[in-house]
């Protein structure tokens, strides 16, 4: 017996539905199948943010759409107060990433199991027999030991970090994890090479996805990327923002920085000067540092000054640095140190170069507003960066290349999953090395053909492997296995 499922995505735009419905179409068909065998049965997605980081960017859209197929589906955020321990889970990544100058120790267990026995019972309260509950990353893992046998549940944990060269620090976090790792009934991971020895045959990997439809990924029109930018105080339309071909179009500016309809070019990027942006979280693996250095060197260093054209290129192009602001990260205490590590360097630099980079520390207040931002500054972009030096499975790459952009990643085993040296985007072999970054950003921009060709394998890679409606059929077959 099949039942109608209805998807809820309404398209308008030909162009995008024609783009979309082949994923659609396959979960339309295969949700009629799996969806009935989930009847009384609830989804609980378990993770310790509401804000920042990209577990937090993923559930929304992730729990609007199954409650759309008609699975009933809860988010819950089991965070906590307490600093010591959103200290001793960022230091469990930042192990897990093979990167940490400490290690975990098992005093601190006591108060990872204290927060995470507060959390379980509180979510047990909301559990019935039947349900599933999916937990995301090590902050919440340790729920289960307080969980498993309460109830005939099923537990999923989803690990959305890891790295493919395990460490002496890596199994430092794995050995502190294994007693909660190994209760859960099955695990998530990103990538094939993340899953640890002892969840070998208990894992599968799924790529995280991106909704193409949500406010940080939908199509904005040129009128509307320029208002965001400008009514959100990031765009100052009457200085030295427009480039030389359309300066006279500040005449037509507005003073609240709505465009006049006409005279328009299609393409948003043209009406500002280029620019390379990464947008992250203030963590000192997404490189933004060694990214500003690279971007000294390119600017600074003539044996890049190729001839006249390139010299201008050089010249106009500016750096945007874009995060959010850290106290709306709860659980990344190291956020308000890594901004002002940013800010010591960029107050060390050249005046002519201070006004070459702009760090946003953008507001959070409004999470459809952030993501108009982010969309808008993506749009507007010539490159992408996303200078990782560790990094599980960049969501910012997959929106960047998603909007046609050329991304230029870290070598990193998630962004490798995501790019192909020269097919999709650009790797920066060593992107803890300002030379390597500067070497490939200077590359790529000096062929605007070639980025022109690779931002276009990059959304076809996105359609073909990393939009969210895959990521749901996965996730129902998954829940069918039970
Ligand atoms: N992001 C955002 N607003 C910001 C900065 C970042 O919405 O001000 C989003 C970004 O667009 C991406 C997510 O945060 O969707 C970061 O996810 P990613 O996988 O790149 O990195 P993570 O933080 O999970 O390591």
């Amino acid at each position: 017996r099949t039942i109608e499922v209805n998807i809820g995505v309404k398209l308008d735009d030909y162009d995008l539905y024609a783009t979309l419905s082949p994923g659609l179409r396959a979960l339309q068909s295969e949700a009629c199948v799996l969806v009935p065998k989930l009847k009384g049965t609830k989804v609980w997605m378990v993770n310790s943010t509401a804000q920042g980081g990209g577990v937090a960017e993923m559930m929304p859209r992730l729990i609007s759409l199954f409650r759309q197929i008609g699975i009933d589906t809860d988010w819950v955020v089991a965070g906590s107060d307490k600093i010591e321990f959103f200290n001793i889970t960022k230091k469990i990544h930042n192990l897990i990433h093979g990167v940490c100058c400490d290690f975990v120790y098992e005093e601190e267990r006591a108060l990872y199991e204290q927060v995470n026995k507060e959390n379980a019972e509180a979510l047990l309260k909301l559990l019935k027999p039947h349900d599933i509950v999916v937990v995301h990353d090590p902050q919440p893992a340790g729920m289960i030991k307080f969980l498993k046998g309460k109830l005939p549940l099923k537990f999923i944990w989803r690990c959305h970090i890891g790295i493919d060269q395990h460490n002496e620090q890596t199994k430092n976090a794995w050995d502190f994890l294994l007693p909660y790792t190994e209760l859960y009934n099955f695990n998530v991971f990103s990538a094939t090479a993340y899953i640890p020895g002892h969840l070998a045959g208990r894992a599968t990997v799924m790529h995280p996805t991106i909704d193409p439809l949500d406010h940080k990924n939908r199509y904005l029109s040129i009128h509307k990327t320029v208002g965001i930018l400008s009514n959100s105080g990031l765009l100052r339309p009457y200085q030295a923002v427009l480039t030389p071909p359309f300066s006279n179009m500040a005449k037509r500016l507005q003073p609240n920085g709505n465009l006049s309809r006409s005279f328009l070019p299609s393409d948003p990027g043209l009406l500002f000067k280029p620019f390379a942006l990464q947008v992250g979280r203030w963590d000192r693996l997404k490189g933004f540092l060694e990214l500003i250095k690279g971007f000294e060197l390119m600017k600074t260093r003539t044996s890049y000054q190729y001839d006249h054209r390139h010299r201008r290129r050089l010249e106009m192009l500016k750096l945007v640095l874009a995060g959010p602001d850290p106290s709306y990260v709860s659980d990344d205490p190291e956020g308000e140190d890594v901004l002002n590590e940013i800010f010591d360097y960029y107050k060390s630099l050249s005046t002519a170069l201070q006004r070459d980079i702009v760090i946003l520390n953008l507001p959070m207040e409004s999470r459809k507003q952030n993501h108009l931002i982010v969309n808008a500054l993506q749009l507007c972009a010539s490159v992408v960066v996303q200078n990782s030096i560790r990094e599980g499975f960049g969501l910012t790459v997959t929106e960047a290349m998603w909007k046609k952009k050329p991304v230029i990643g870290g070598y990193t085993c998630g962004i490798n999953e995501q790019i192909m040296d020269d097919i999709q985007g650009k790797i920066i072999k060593n992107p803890a090395n300002p030379e390597d970054v500067a070497h490939v950003m200077n590359m790529l921009l000096k062929e605007p053909k070639k980025r022109e060709v690779l931002g276009h394998r990059a959304q076809k890679t996105v359609i073909d492997h990393f939009l969210i409606f895959k990521q749901i059929l996965q996730w129902l077959h998954l829940f069918d296995k039970f």
